[in-house]
Order: structure tokens, then sequence, then C-alpha cells
């Protein structure tokens, strides 16, 4: 075994050791207590969506998060619609690429990796193509790490009555987010991003009125969202197929410590403390961060390699992963850089060795 570390990763992320404990028990996945743990798990994930919870519920689905976004995109689409996907990036490409496997009718609107998304833009595409019916986009890229202007951007599509689908995979649980004030149909997110939790399946916070049209539509057996919600709402918690009750467990108790915390927005400004923390100390160190601070997002930041001959990655990683921390490589074509996730079990005094570990390896 190597020494542990902490992931300054966007997901599997460092979580708590009491979350890690939380799965040292066997549950029977279609017993009465286990149910019932699954329903309150749906409604706190709806209380903490919105303050008007009333008109929205909680679906849970097997799988990483992708498996998620494909059970939204492949149930809400019916077979007459045509689905803006809004990009700048992999994970909006992600969802563009699912639209194509399913034979979506799809309009794609590029915004390149190192820009965000507007408003402006949306609205012209939606007005030049009025048969769009859904729009969707990704919340906090973490490719980059970019946090794409969501308020802006939902209230056009609302203005135009599409459905509004996001994914907010990266940000749900550690940046405040009002599905209901926002008027979002469908927001994607998984347990092992904000909420802290381990990895092993995703939810969906739907608006109920949007979802109960989705009846029939799905293209995919396993990835029904319609029919995971309806055996879930009509069992009382219960899955289709075999669930991570583990995974269930461990999440439980991630929402616990969240309510500990302080909720989400505790959560964020611990997440906005440590992202400032760690991008003023890098350019102290001389790195040069991939984006404009106005666009940096509290989870997740990309760094453009030092300009140094004797830089690699793979170095800085082997000696930080010595130290203790786990970074990640980048993920764009256009330059070398890499990231660093500040989500998690993480705190000041983790950034701040951080920091001073790469101070003092400071090789190349
Ligand atoms: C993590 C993430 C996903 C899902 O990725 P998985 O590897 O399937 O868990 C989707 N979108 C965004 C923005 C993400 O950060």
């Amino acid at each position: 075994m190597t020494r542990p570390y902490l992931l300054l990763t966007p997901g599997p992320l460092t979580t708590s050791t009491t979350v890690k404990e939380a799965m040292l028990r066997d549950w029977c996945t279609w017993d009465k207590d286990y149910n019932g743990l699954v329903q309150s798990i749906r409604t706190r994930l709806v209380h903490l969506a919105t303050s008007s919870p009333e008109p929205y519920t909680a679906v849970l689905m097997q799988g990483s998060g992708t498996f998620s976004v494909e059970s939204v995109i492949g149930t809400v689409v019916p077979r007459d619609g045509k689905l803006l996907v809004l990009t700048n990036g992999a994970y909006g490409n992600r969802i563009a690429q699912m639209a194509a496997v399913y034979g979506i009718t799809t309009s794609v609107l590029d915004f390149g990796e190192t820009d965000c998304v507007t408003a402006g833009a949306v609205e012209e595409r939606l007005q030049e193509e009025p048969d769009i019916t859904h729009v969707a986009m990704v919340h906090c890229e973490t490719t980059t790490g970019m946090l794409n202007p969501l308020a802006d951007v939902s209230k056009v599509v609302k203005r135009y009555n599409k459905i509004c689908i996001v994914d907010a995979m990266s940000s749900f649980g550690g940046i405040p987010i009002d599905v209901s004030e926002l008027g979002i149909d469908f927001l994607i997110s998984s347990a092992n991003k904000c909420i802290q939790g381990v990895p092993g399946f995703g939810f969906v916070i739907a608006r109920t009125e949007a979802l109960l049209a989705c009846e029939g539509q799905a293209r995919s057996l396993s990835l029904d969202l319609y029919d995971q919600w309806q055996v879930m709402e009509k069992g009382g918690g219960k899955w289709r197929f075999t669930s991570p009750t583990h995974v269930v467990r461990a999440f439980d108790q991630a929402l616990v410590e969240l309510e500990v915390e302080g909720g989400i927005q505790a959560r964020y400004e611990r997440y906005k403390a440590n992202q400032h923390l760690l991008a003023e100390g890098m350019e102290q160190l001389g790195f040069c961060a991939l984006l404009p601070k106005e666009l940096h997002s509290p989870i997740i930041t990309s760094f453009y390699y030092p300009l140094s001959e004797s830089f690699t990655f793979e170095a800085l990683y082997e000696k930080l992963k010595a130290a203790g921390f786990v970074i990640y490589p980048g993920k764009i074509s256009t330059a070398d850089t890499f990231r660093i996730g500040n989500i998690g079990e993480i705190y000041k005094a983790d950034i701040v060795k951080l920091l001073q570990v790469i101070n003092d390896e400071l090789f190349w």
C-alpha cells in the first residue's frame, strides 16, 4: 500500500473518516429501514436544492455522474424534441455526444475552452432555431474550473419557455443554487462531489410536472429516469435494480455532516476561501492560472505549466503524491495545464501545506 494522500481532485474527493465508517455495515436493498433512508435522502436533497420544494422531486440513479446525465438526456427529450447543448469543455461535449448516440436532434453552441457561456448567444440561437425544446448546460465546467453564469442563462431559457437541464455535478452542495428561483427543470449531480460522499450513484432534482411528461420516452431500459422515479415513489424508496447500499449509507452520513458544517452556504465559504488561498499562493510561486480570476469557480483551478525546460507534470505529480497530495492533469487541448481541486475534506491548513511543498519542490 502506498501511503494515504489527500485527493485534490474534483471527485472522488477526500471524505471524512465518519463517512467511510458508515460503510462498515451491510444493508438489505429492499428492507424498509434502508428504503426509509433512501426516502429521507431524496427529501433532504430537494430541500438542499430549493426553498420551494413542493413542485420538485429527487431520483437517485446507480452509476457515476455520467449515468445520471445520460438518464436525463435519454429520458426527457421526446422523439420530436430538439436539444440545444451549450458547451465550453469536455462535460458539455459529453452531453452532445450522448444526444448523438440516442439520435436526438441537437444544436450545439460551442464557446471554446476558455470563454464562458453567455446568455446573449443563447438567446440568439433560440431565436434562430425556434424548434428547440430543451436546453442543457454545465454549471461548473470541471474541465477548466470555469463557472458558467447559470442565473443569466436560465433566465433566458425560461423566457423562451424551454425545458432547462443543468449538469451541476461539481457545484451542487458547494455553491448555493435554487432550482425553483432559477426555473431549472432537471438538475444533475452525484454522490462523490460537493456533498462529499463516495462514488456509486448520481441524483436528479426534477420538477415533478416535467418528469411526469416523460413516461415511455426513455431510449434505455436501465437509464429510464421516469421508471426509476416511479419505482422509488410507489415502492417507498425502492430501487429498480441492485442499489449501492454502502454508498447510500455513506451519503446519508455526508448529508448529516453538510448540515453540521452549516449547510451549503457555509461549505461554499470554505471552498471559496480554499480556492482563493490556492490561486493566490500559486501566483506568488510564479504559476499562471488558465482563466482570469472572475471566471474561477470555488471548486477546481487550472494552471499553465511553468516556462521551464525541466518541468514535467509527472515529476510534480510524483513529488506531491509522496508528500500526501494527489492533483489532476489538465484536460484541454489548446494548452499544457494541470488542475488542483479544493473540494472535499480540505481545509486552509491543507492548502498552506500544499503550497509549502510546491515551494520546497521548485526544482525546475
Ligand atoms: C464529475 C462530473 C461529471 C460526471 O463524471 P463521472 O466521471 O461520470 O462521475 C459530469 N459533469 C461534470 C461537470 C463533472 O464535474
